[in-house]
């Protein structure tokens, strides 16, 4: 069955980086009707804050990435122990004391060689006296994987065919100095004891998945389908790394984009495909393959999620918008019609608000004097009340027969004089909201 995960570490917001591999691995997981798992990667007791792990939460519950399953590193260390103890047995991982002055040293001297820095295993060549004597003297080393020197291969659903010199890796620290276990012996140990069919991730983590693939072979498990994805960029094909803080989900929310908005540009974005507004998740599981994405850094725009966020806004009932639309301040009398007239003069649901403003107050008339007459003109024909959708149009042909005036020339300056604005929604659904005219009427 397919089992994917979303391996957020709680260290922070979410952003739409991390959003691009949690909504592919969950497609994944949907479209084969298999099972989506959020693990918190949490084994870094410091930097992980239970706040983050909240935030994530709400973030996928947002956009409606429901999990089947949570799992938290941290309640699984005891897994990740015996998994080392497995790799010490069979001679595939020993312990190092290098510092990391010493490391940073042995780098510099190979790139001035013109060899690539892989660590040199001076390690393997210490004997258990010289052992004890470095425990003694610097405390507990770091234990490194022994990886295999021979090309590590695999098909990558968005990459191709990989090959990867396990020679030019150095041989992972998979346990820390202080006994935490790092995220790629965990990791590795999770997607085999969970089950883990299909792996999307970042391409920032394709070394990290050569590697894993000799530690999941070392344990005897199976390799999951791996897929890494592009590394988004800005607009401009700028770094986006320094800039993701500020495109959290959370900060996308509160700038009223729309779960479906987000969601459609992210499902496609990157890929051959065209981004489509879809309406639900079911179109956008549907729509949905993986093999359609390129290895090309994908850019990303954030403003290309305002014109989304507006056409999925209109397309929707108001009893979908109907809290947005009370708290704009609009009487439950008035909702229908209302929204049938704002949704189409709106980028976010925070523009209900001006407009029922301008419903409810009146706007500053914007009058030319050369239409000051005709509009006194015009006042003085404003029908009776109550008003409908009709009012507009035997109001507009009176104001007409009276005036001589036509098109534009009739219709603009009473917009301006009823909005202030050149520009705004269908005169004929605003009219009867306008609260001033209707007391007036
Ligand atoms: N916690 C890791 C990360 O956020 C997970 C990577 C993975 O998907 O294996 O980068």
């Amino acid at each position: 069955m397919t089992t994917t995960r979303f391996a957020p570490s709680p260290t922070g917001y979410i952003h739409v980086g991390n959003l691009r591999t949690a909504l592919m691995n969950y497609l994944i997981a949907r479209k084969a009707g298999g099972t989506f798992i959020l693990r918190i990667d949490d084994t870094d007791p410091e930097r992980s804050k239970e706040e983050y792990v909240d935030a994530i939460k709400q973030d996928m519950e947002w956009l409606g990435l429901h999990w089947d399953k949570v799992e938290r590193q941290s309640e699984r260390l005891d897994r990740y122990a015996e998994a080392a103890d497995k790799l010490r047995e069979m001679g595939r991982f020993y312990e190092a004391f290098e510092t990391p002055t010493e490391l940073d040293l042995k780098r510099k001297k190979q790139l001035n060689m013109g060899k690539p820095p892989v660590y040199d295993r001076a390690a393997l060549n210490l004997s258990d006296a010289e052992k004890e004597a470095l425990r003694a003297e610097r405390g507990n080393g770091v234990w490194r994987f022994k990886l295999d020197h021979e090309r590590i291969e695999w098909t990558d659903g968005i990459l191709g065919d990989i090959s990867i010199d396990a020679s030019s890796v150095s041989d992972p620290v998979l346990i820390r100095g202080d006994g935490q276990v790092l995220y790629t012996i965990a990791s590795v140990v999770d997607d085999t004891e969970m089950g883990v069919t299909d792996v999307v991730r970042g391409s920032d983590h394709v070394t990290n998945t050569a590697t894993q693939i000799q530690i999941i072979e070392a344990l005897g498990g199976t390799c999951p389908r791996f897929a890494h994805h592009s590394l988004l960029t800005g607009p401009q094909g700028e770094a986006l790394s320094k800039r993701l803080g500020t495109l959290a989900l959370r900060d996308l929310r509160e700038q009223g984009v729309q779960p479906m908005a987000l969601l459609s540009l992210m499902a496609r974005l990157g890929s051959s495909d065209p981004v489509e507004l879809r309406s639900d998740m079911a179109e956008l599981i549907e729509g949905f393959d993986i093999h359609r994405f390129g290895a090309a850094p994908t850019k990303f725009d954030v403003q290309d999620l305002f014109p989304l966020t507006a056409r999925h806004l209109q397309s929707l009932p108001l009893a979908d918008v109907a809290d947005a639309v009370a708290d704009a301040g609009v009487p439950a009398e008035l909702a229908e019609p209302f929204w049938a007239m704002a949704r189409e003069n709106i980028t976010t649901l925070a523009d209900l608000k001006g407009w029922w403003e301008l419903c409810r107050d009146g706007a500053e008339p914007l009058i030319d004097e050369e239409d000051r007459e005709f509009i006194a003109a015009a006042v003085a024909l404003l029908p009776e009340g109550p008003f409908n959708g009709e009012t507009w149009g035997e109001w507009t042909k009176a104001v007409k027969e009276a005036t001589g005036r036509k098109g534009k020339g009739l219709f603009m300056p009473l917009r301006k004089a009823l909005t202030g604005m050149e520009r705004g929604p269908e005169m004929a659904s605003l009219l009867p909201l306008l609260q001033v005219i209707r007391a007036r009427g």
